[in-house]
């Protein structure tokens, strides 16, 4: 990362804000917030709710419903309890408690504008020039200047020919939010992020849940080793995953919905389902900006950008889900901070390698930097240390033994190249390995930095020595210590 002194932005003439940002999701509202905290004078234009699919139909929802099921989940599997057989969870309650959570969160985001002095107005924005903004509001056109604009305007499900999304039986991920009786059974179109944390959903909620993936493998941006335990988890929980498997349409028949899949064999075969959920990625949102107007470049659908979050046009920068870079919030964050800082003559390059995964299934993934394949593929002189939940005091006392932690670390001066995690709580433990890495903490320091016992922290801490051949809760192995 490249850095040299803040400054102000040089506002051009007749441009009442520094910086007017369109779109208010994570990447948006991060970007505003920072920006005035840096003194710029800021204008925020958002055309639905502030927070955007994150917080309203993405992460936070979700999160609110896996962390209500996951008890009932427990309690359900364990032989530790009694009367299970009455034991039942009230949808309209858990979907209220979402919609609570999300509206908290909103207002919360309306809040911090206006305590940073953060203007924002409700409309649909696009460009007269590069430093106009035109805003559709009420039926009127509203227009705004500023020196200079960030396009944070996010993405929005997706599908495949052959499906048509109808809000009814066939669901993306915004209506299945709303979902209020439990489906007997479920097709999944993608095997995905998206796929996989509804499958997770509905399966812990007693659906039959059928993921269907075209590719060798779900999860397919994963370390491999991580997708086949997650795979191996996911089937014996009782979901059916049918992988090399395309879906080619999808019919509503009598209250169900027929699925057509073509299989590995070239065969064509039919799923029968409840409810079917399309979860097959984003399509960036550029329609109807007046990009063209700008003449801003493009990579496919995507707008292209340069490491500053700069594009094609001066003063236009753009970040998040329609970069397509990495489709994360926290990632659409990491880049409106560093547009921000280069707006404000803080020159920052963003640093992709650092920016961990999460995906919140039972239990968890997370993982940041290289998959040990793509490490070795690289010609990398590399050495992987492993611990196994199973030898967790704190994994086995939450009943929680499922999965490991893997460390990827040069061989010779133990520099942490990637860091990949399935189980309990793993999504919240890879920031530790994250700031090690920024840090450039080797694989030694992080093995002998002491972790609160019992806590699943000491997992890291193990795969760490395990690098070293020193790991002291797992059987040795028999190549040497580093
Ligand atoms: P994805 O790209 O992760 O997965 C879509 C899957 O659908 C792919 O594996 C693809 O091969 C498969 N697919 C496409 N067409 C198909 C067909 N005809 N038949 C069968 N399979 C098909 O997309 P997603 O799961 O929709 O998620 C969208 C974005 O949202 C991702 O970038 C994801 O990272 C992000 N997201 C992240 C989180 C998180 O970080 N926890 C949660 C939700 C979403």
């Amino acid at each position: 990362m490249t850095t040299s002194p803040p400054g102000k932005p040089t506002r051009s003439k007749g441009s009442p804000y520094d910086i007017a940002v369109i779109g208010a999701g994570p990447g948006g509202y991060v970007a505003a917030i920072r920006a005035a905290q840096m003194g710029a004078k800021v204008l925020v234009i958002e055309k639905g709710e502030l927070g955007g699919t994150c917080l309203n139909r993405g992460c936070i929802p979700t999160k609110a419903f896996l962390s209500d099921v996951k008890p009932f989940y427990k309690i359900k599997k364990a032989s530790l309890y009694r009367g299970k057989e009455h034991l039942s969870l009230d949808m309209e309650k858990l979907v209220t408690r979402k919609n609570e959570v999300v509206e908290t969160m909103t207002k919360g985001i309306a809040t911090l504008f206006s305590d940073n002095g953060v203007q924002w107005v409700r409309g649909i924005g696009s460009f007269m020039d590069s430093k106009t903004i035109g805003v559709i509001r009420d039926g009127k056109r509203e227009t705004y200047r500023a020196s200079n604009i960030i396009i944070a305007t996010g993405s929005r499900a997706a599908n495949i020919p052959g499906v048509s999304i109808d809000g009814g039986n066939v669901l993306s991920s915004d209506e299945i939010l709303n979902v209020r009786k439990i489906p007997r059974e479920m097709v999944i179109i993608g095997g995905g992020v998206i796929g996989l944390e509804f499958a997770t959903l509905f399966n812990a909620l007693g659906t039959q849940v059928t993921i269907v993936e075209m590719l060798p493998t779900i999860l397919s941006t994963e370390d491999d080793e991580v997708i086949r335990g997650l795979h191996t988890i996911l089937e014996r929980e009782g979901i059916t995953i049918l992988t090399g498997t395309r879906v080619i349409g999808a019919s509503s028949k009598g209250g169900k919905v027929e699925v057509q899949v073509q299989e590995k064999s070239g065969g064509k075969a039919r799923i029968v389902a409840e409810k079917v959920l399309v979860a097959v990625g984003r399509t960036p949102h550029t329609e109807g900006l007046g990009l063209e107007r700008i003449s801003v470049k493009m990579e496919g659908p995507f707008i292209a950008v340069n490491p500053r979050m700069q594009t094609n046009v001066d003063g236009v920068y753009a970040i998040g889900d329609v970069i397509g870079k990495i489709m994360l919030a926290h990632a659409a964050s990491a880049e409106g901070v560093v547009a921000v800082k280069n707006i404000m003559e803080e020159s920052r390059e963003i640093d992709y390698g650092k920016i961990p995964t999460a995906v919140y299934t039972f239990p968890e993934i997370a993982s940041v930097g290289l998959k040990e394949k793509e490490a070795r593929d690289s010609g990398l002189d590399i050495r992987v240390g492993k611990f196994p939940y199973l030898y967790s005091g704190k994994a086995m006392a939450m009943d929680e033994p499922e999965g490991f932690v893997k460390i990827i670390a040069e061989r010779e001066l133990g520099e942490i190249l990637g860091v990949h995690i399935l189980g309990e709580n793993a999504a919240d433990l890879i920031g530790g390995c994250v700031l090690a890495m920024s840090l450039e903490a080797s694989v030694e320091d992080l093995s002998e930095a002491v972790k609160a016992h019992p806590t699943l922290s000491e997992t890291i801490m193990e795969a760490a020595l395990d690098w070293r051949r020193m790991s002291i809760h797992q059987p040795p192995k028999k190549d040497p210590p580093q």
